[in-house]
């Protein structure tokens, strides 16, 4: 219970969080971030092409295409231009909060 909680609270509620200290002054702003990492949650629609679709047990990082290293190379070159730096912030957060759950797993939580 405590890694279903830790794994959907950096999926949903940290976001919240990052989105308020990025954006402090424009309430429009702080929600458009937040949307923001909710829709790059989408890159787990790559799960629909693996066999079985859910593992609890399996490391998403490096199994899905869009969590591969090669995307993650992607996204961290992504970082280094503006108009997709949030985005690939948002999109490594998401593979940061993938291997969080992961080593939740490992240590038996
Ligand atoms: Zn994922």
């Amino acid at each position: 219970m405590i890694r279903f909680l830790i794994h959907y609270g950096l999926h949903f509620v940290a976001p919240y969080f990052i989105a308020t200290l990025y954006a402090k002054h424009s309430i429009q702003e702080k929600y458009r971030v937040y949307v923001l990492f909710l829709a790059s949650m989408l890159v787990d629609l790559d799960h629909l092409v693996s066999d079985p679709v859910f593992d609890p047990h399996r490391l998403s990082v490096g199994h899905h295409f869009l969590h591969s290293y090669y995307a993650l190379t992607l996204y961290a070159f992504a970082l280094f231009y503006k108009r997709t730096r949030l985005l690939a912030f948002a999109l490594i957060f998401h593979m940061f909060s993938d291997i969080m759950d992961y080593l939740l797993y490992l240590i038996g939580l």
